[in-house]
């Protein structure tokens, strides 16, 4: 089952929007309000989403404690069913129409400075989704809106911003290096070394496609799985992608496989699998408190729920992507999960194992460069059906 982030985030609703329309006047809008949802993002960040029928045209002010989202020329939605996840700085939200401007009032649980420009962004519609304002922020000293207490937009401070373009970030990671080639097919390929190539061609295919990319490793040398985690903690990842090669007691087997982090594991294989990946640092997988301290301090179950969510909705695409591209998949279930320590952090990812080492015509299939070609633009094709933006 897919499970989407909204429908998570509708498990939870906290508070009702209460739609104010004095007076009910009637207006040609050009624009209309379809939904609001909150969320948590990694960082601890609140996340509000106001989508839109079109492109909106908004100001932002900061009256005490609130946050005030001013759509010019737009309808009020009277049956808004906004979905509020659990955790996040937003108590309440109400609308407010006022003649054609739509005020967005977001009630917060602490005060906030001013949404720094990087932290906002104007989306595009795409799949399901139509126009999405995303603001993300988090508590701070309020210095800017202390002295203002109505939510009147005209006494408080305006900002007026223009549409905001970053570059997704993706990490990949090549398994193990170094000192530990990871499982050795019968004709000596060592999974390092091919996982390693496949990194290097597809952090240039997604360089190319437009993203912001890094390697955990760009040689042959050893990293211990916490510090790969760790690379996607500091580079502020929005995808981490562990790239694998398997290795099977029966030489038969073959296919991919694709597994997100669970404490959990989901079957019997997945464990083992999990052990033989974390084996390479001897390191104790019994649950989160074996995070580095800076990436601990960031995490909250419920955080971990939320990238949780969207490492599977991720590899879920993943398992798509391979499928269409008519690579070989191991029987099973499309997604796995088991406790990858190269996988605990707070960047959504998954741990994909691009097929058998243990098997004679999958190890020359890896081995090769038109394979590896089809394994890259297969995963291409994932990072760029991921819904990076709620
Ligand atoms: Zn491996």
């Amino acid at each position: 089952m897919k499970i989407s982030r909204r429908t998570v985030l509708k498990t939870t609703t906290l508070t009702t929007i209460i739609v104010a329309l004095l007076p009910r006047v009637a207006f040609a809008a050009r624009n209309s309000l379809r939904t609001v949802r909150t969320g948590i993002q990694p960082g601890n960040k609140t996340r509000l989403v106001i989508e839109t029928g079109e492109r909106p045209s908004y100001s932002l002010s900061y009256p005490a404690n609130k946050l005030v989202v001013t759509l010019s020329n737009t309808a009020a939605n009277a049956s808004l069913a906004p979905a509020m996840a659990a955790g996040t700085l937003i108590t309440a939200i109400t609308q407010v129409q006022s003649g054609d401007k739509l005020q967005i009032i977001a009630d917060l649980a602490k005060p906030i400075d001013e949404i720094p420009r990087d932290n906002i962004m104007l989306l595009n519609p795409n799949g399901d989704n139509d126009y999405r304002l995303v603001l993300d922020f988090v508590a701070g000293s309020g210095v800017n809106n202390a002295a203002t207490t109505t939510a009147s937009a005209t006494a408080t401070k305006t900002t007026k911003k223009s549409t905001p373009t970053r570059k997704y970030i993706v990490v990949i990671d090549a398994g193990h290096g170094g000192k530990d080639p990871g499982c050795i097919g019968k004709g000596g390929t060592q999974e390092k070394q091919v996982v390693l190539s496949v990194a290097k061609k597809l952090k240039n295919k997604l360089d190319a496609a437009g993203f912001q990319t890094y390697l955990t490793r760009s040689n042959d040398t050893y990293l211990k799985l916490a510090h790969r985690a760790s690379i996607g903690e500091k580079k502020h990842a929005d995808l981490f992608l562990s790239l694998h090669a398997n290795a099977n007691p029966s030489r038969a087997m073959k296919g991919f496989s694709i597994y997100t982090l669970s404490e959990k594991a989901s079957d019997e294989e997945a464990a083992k699998l999990a052990d033989a990946e974390n084996a390479a640092d001897k390191i104790d997988v019994s649950g989160f408190e074996q995070f580095d301290k800076d990436i601990r301090i960031a995490l909250s179950s419920l955080q971990q729920h939320a990238v949780a969510e969207m490492s599977v909705e991720y590899a879920n695409g993943a398992a798509s992507a391979f499928k269409r591209a008519k690579i070989t998949q191991q029987p099973g279930p499309d997604v796995r999960h088991a406790p990858f320590a190269v996988l605990r952090s707070t960047v959504p990812g998954a741990l994909l194992e691009l097929g058998h080492l243990s098997n004679a015509a999958e190890e020359k299939l890896l081995k090769s460069s038109a394979h590896q070609d089809k394994l890259v633009a297969a995963i291409v094709k994932s990072v760029q059906a991921y819904n990076f933006d709620v």
